[in-house]
């Protein structure tokens, strides 16, 4: 597992000591930068048998294991609805997609105790990575401060966040906090040309920075998503709220609500500083809905996306909530309209 060029200085840093490795690492940062890249790589440079500078050799037989993904050494907790498995397979994926949790379950942490407790199998560290970890359900969060509070021998226990002060102040506190910043444009760029993503640069804007957000931005599904929110937004007598709800579900509202915001706080950026950040290649549509906008409301809303941005990671009503997004975005930018 090679860590992004953009971590590989981090990485090195941390790992190359594995003597004073702490117990517990919280790595934190900006969405979209590859915090869950960065803690992977950290578990295989801790596993592996040779590491260079602190990051795993791709050579030795833990490294083999950990590629294929069934490293004993170590596991990872993330919600049910991330997990990456066969749902679409078995023909009823709408049905089986809706059914899954967004939140990480005590059970889930509850299930890793005995992984946890047992020697391990290869007589190294063992590792437990766990991410988002704004996504640990209350019960969830109690049973791995059990676990943080008193940390089995040669055992690293990292936790990923985009949202660090969602986390219960007790977590924060047993963990070594480290914070990763978004990568440097070229390096953004040069990865994305790397990957064959066209229009680097674009979608980069879009996604304020961050080159994993950015490569997402790129997915077809996601792109004509946007391309039909941005040309909502962009009506001159405003969004069809009703219409384009109902196309939204729950896989789709934190979308919604992202794009929704890049939207807005560029209109805001037109209106008191002349430029737009995410959506410069729409400075037109951006600059007549800016026109007829009113401030106070613009400032409320971003306030409301922001809100909304932490409710669309739950299970909710996705519909009632791009109907009342799009409508208070109406009454926004259509508020000064003779
Ligand atoms: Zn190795």
């Amino acid at each position: 597992m090679k860590p992004l060029p953009w971590h590989e200085a981090a990485l090195a840093r941390l790992a190359a000591d594995r003597a004073h490795l702490p117990h517990a690492i919280l790595v934190h940062g900006p969405a979209g930068i590859g915090k869950t890249e960065f803690i992977r790589a950290l578990g295989a440079s801790v596993l592996c048998e040779r590491p260079r500078g602190g990051i795993a050799c791709g050579e030795c037989g833990s490294c083999h294991w950990f590629e294929q993904g069934n490293h004993p050494d170590i596991r990872e907790i993330v919600p049910e609805a991330a997990e990456e498995d066969d749902s679409e397979a078995q023909g009823e994926g709408g049905k089986a997609e809706k059914a899954k949790s967004l939140v990480i379950k005590v059970d889930q942490v509850r299930a890793v105790a005995d992984f946890i407790s047992l020697s391990t199998h290869r007589a190294g560290f063992r590792v437990l990575l766990l991410h988002p970890a704004e996504a640990l359900h209350p019960a969830a969060a109690n049973a791995l401060l059990k676990t943080l509070e008193e940390p089995p021998p040669a055992t690293l226990i990292v936790l990923a966040s985009d949202r660090p002060a969602r986390l219960l102040a007790t977590i924060r506190s047993r963990c070594r906090l480290l914070a990763l910043p978004m990568p440097p444009r070229d390096a953004a760029l040069a990865w994305l040309r790397a990957n064959g993503i066209a229009e680097g640069e674009r979608l980069l804007a879009m996604a304020g920075g961050a080159p994993l957000l950015a490569q997402r931005l790129a997915e077809p599904d996601e792109a004509q998503f946007r391309r039909k929110l941005l040309a909502e937004l962009a009506k001159p007598g405003g969004a069809d709220a009703l219409a384009f709800a109902a196309s939204v579900d729950r896989g789709a509202v934190e979308r919604l609500v992202s794009c929704m915001q890049t939207w807005v706080q560029d209109l805001l950026r037109v209106r008191l500083a002349g430029k737009a950040r995410h959506h410069a290649d729409l400075a037109a549509a951006l600059d007549a809905r800016q026109r007829s906008a009113d401030l106070d409301a613009l400032f409320a809303l971003d306030r409301e996306l922001t809100q909304a941005r932490r409710l669309a990671a739950h299970p909710l009503n996705p519909r009632l909530l791009a109907e009342h997004l799009l409508m208070a975005y109406n009454r926004a930018t259509m508020g000064s309209r003779p």
